[in-house]
C-alpha cells in the first residue's frame, strides 16, 4: 500500500531529494522507518500542523520535544517579533543573556552557572570537552540506546536515528575516537559498576538520558541514578545529565528534581529555546570557570546566546512558570497512555506504553522496555502500520518506534480526543493486518 502523503508533500519531497540529501535536514524526518514520505509542514498553530495540501494534524512531535507551549504561542510570537525589531544578533553580551542563565539556575539548583550555544549537540561537547579538560582524562561513558547529539565520539550505539537506520556506528567516525567511549546497557547497575572497576581512572564521565528518551521513553529504574552517581564520586568522574529532553519537561528543574539526584553538568536544548536554535551546558562555578575566557577549556560560538533565541526561551519558561503547567501536562500525558492502553487491549494488539509526564512511546512490545536490547525487540512493522493508519486519520505521530511523543500544554479536548480515537482505530488495523497476514496461504 503506498504513502497516504498528499500530492503537493509528494512533489515537494521529490524537488527536495534533488537538492538536499534524502530530501531532509535531519535524518528521521524523512519518514524511512515507517516507509512512506515525509508530510511537508507550511504552518503550525498550537496543538495542530498544516501540511502542505492543507490537511490539519495533531501534532505528536512538537518539535522534537522543543515545544511544550504548542506551535506560535502567543507569548513567544511577540518576544520574538518585540527581540527581531532591535537586532537579530549582536556577537556582544545582553541583559537577556544572564536573564535566562539566572533563570535556569534558580529552577536547577546544581546549574549556577552556565554557557549558552545554539544546539543540544554543541551542549553535550561543549560539557565533555569540559569534563575531560577538568578531569585531565580521555574516556566517556554512555549508555546504549541514548542519543546525545551528532558529535564522532557519541555516535555509538546511540538510538532513534541511527538504531532505526540499522547503523550502530556513523561512517566517518575514526575508530580510534569512538574507542574513546565506553558503552553500557541502560538501567545496568553492575555493567557500569565493572566498567569503573576496569577503567576508573581513566574516565572523565559518564553521561546519560535521565529519562531515555532516545529509544522511545524508559525510565530510570530506582537505583539507577543513584548508582551513577556513587560511581563517579567514588572514581573521581563527573556526572553529565543530558537534559536536552527532560529539561524543563517532566519538572521545572527537571529529571535531577523529579528523581532527586543531582548532576555535575548538565545539558539543555529543545525546550529552552522554545523553537529556536538554543542549547546550554552549566554546573558549579568551580566547574564552569574552567571554561575560556577564565579557563583553558576552549568553546566559542558566533551566534552563541542569540537575541531572538533567548527571548523565545525566557518566554517559554515565563508561560511554564505559571501555577498549574506542570500538574496539566501530567494530567494529559496519563490521560493519553490510558487511551492508548485501552485501545491497544480492545484491539487485541499487545503493547507496552512508557510515560513520564508528557513524553510518552507506545512499544510494540509486550514486556517492559528497560533497555535498548527491549526496544530492539519490538514489533517495527507493527508500528510503521499503526504510524501509517495515525497519518491516515491526520495524527502526526512521530515517524519512528524508538522516539518519544510529546504531549504540549496546547493540546486540548479537541486535538486529544482525536488522537485517542485515531489511536484505537489504528490499532484495530494492526490487528487486522496481522489476522490477514496469518490466514494467507504460505
Ligand atoms: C535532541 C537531543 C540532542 C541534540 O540536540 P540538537 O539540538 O539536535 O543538536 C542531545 N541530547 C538529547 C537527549 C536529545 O534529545
Amino acid at each position: 500500500m503506498s504513502r497516504v502523503s498528499d500530492p503537493v508533500s509528494r512533489a515537494l519531497f521529490e524537488r527536495a531529494r534533488r537538492v538536499i540529501p534524502g530530501g531532509v535536514n535531519s535524518p528521521v524526518r524523512a519518514f524511512r522507518a515507517v516507509g512512506g514520505e515525509p508530510v511537508f509542514v507550511r504552518s503550525a498553530s498550537g496543538a495542530w500542523i498544516e501540511g502542505a495540501d492543507g490537511r490539519r494534524y495533531v501534532d505528536l512531535v512538537c518539535s522534537w520535544g522543543a515545544l511544550i507551549l504548542g506551535h506560535a504561542h502567543p507569548a513567544v510570537v511577540e518576544a520574538v517579533e518585540r527581540a527581531v525589531r532591535r537586532g537579530s544578533s549582536y556577537g556582544a553580551p545582553t541583559e537577556a543573556e544572564i536573564e535566562l542563565a539566572e533563570r535556569i539556575g534558580w529552577r536547577m539548583p546544581s546549574v549556577p552557572m552556565s554557557r549558552l550555544v545554539s544546539s543540544g549537540t554543541e551542549a553535550v561537547m561543549g560539557a565533555l570537552r569540559l569534563a575531560r579538560g577538568a578531569t585531565s582524562r580521555d574516556l566517556v561513558v554512555k549508555t546504549e540506546g541514548c542519543y546525545h547529539g551528532g558529535a564522532d565520539y557519541l555516535l555509538v550505539r546511540s538510538g532513534s536515528g541511527l538504531a532505526t537506520a540499522g547503523q550502530p556506528d556513523s561512517a566517518g567516525v575514526p575508530a580510534a575516537i569512538a574507542g574513546t567511549t565506553l558503552v553500557v546497557p541502560y538501567n545496568d547497575v553492575e555493567a557500569v559498576a565493572s566498567v569503573f572497576e576496569r577503567h576508573g581512572e581513566r574516565i572523565a564521565a559518564v553521561i546519560v538520558e535521565p529519562v531515555a528518551g532516545n529509544m522511545g521513553v524508559v525510565p530510570p529504574e530506582p537505583g539507577w541514578l543513584e548508582a551513577l552517581r556513587a560511581q563517579c564520586d567514588r572514581h573521581g568522574a563527573l556526572l553529565v545529565f543530558d537534559e536536552v529532553i527532560t529539561g524543563f519537561r517532566i519538572a521545572p528543574g527537571g529529571a535531577q528534581q523529579r528523581f532527586g539526584v543531582r548532576a555535575d553538568l548538565t545539558t539543555l536544548g529543545k525546550i529552552l529555546g522554545g523553537g529556536f536554535p538554543l542549547g546550554a551546558y552549566g554546573g558549579a562555578q568551580q566547574l564552569m570557570e574552567r571554561v575560556a575566557p577564565v579557563g583553558p577549556v576552549y568553546q566559542a560560538g558566533t551566534l552563541s546566546g542569540n537575541p531572538v533565541a533567548v527571548a523565545a526561551g525566557l518566554a517559554t519558561l515565563e508561560v511554564l512558570g505559571a501555577p498549574g503547567t506542570y500538574e496539566e501536562l501530567e494530567r494529559k500525558g496519563a490521560r493519553l497512555e490510558q487511551s492508548l492502553r485501552e485501545g491497544a487491549a480492545r484491539a487485541g494488539v499487545e503493547v507496552c506504553v512508557q510515560r513520564v509526564g508528557s513524553m510518552l512511546t507506545v512499544f510494540f512490545t509486550p514486556d517492559p522496555v528497560r533497555r535498548w536490547s527491549d526496544a530492539d525487540r519490538s514489533d517495527r512493522a507493527a508500528f510503521a502500520r499503526w504510524h501509517r493508519a495515525l497519518l491516515e486519520r491526520e495524527v502526526y505521530w512521530p515517524p519512528s518506534q524508538f522516539e518519544a511523543a510529546f504531549v504540549s500544554l496546547a493540546h486540548d479536548e479537541t486535538a486529544l480526543s482525536r488522537v485517542e480515537q485515531a489511536a484505537c482505530e489504528a490499532f484495530a488495523a494492526v490487528a487486522e493486518s496481522r489476522a490477514s497476514s496469518d490466514s494467507r496461504p504460505a
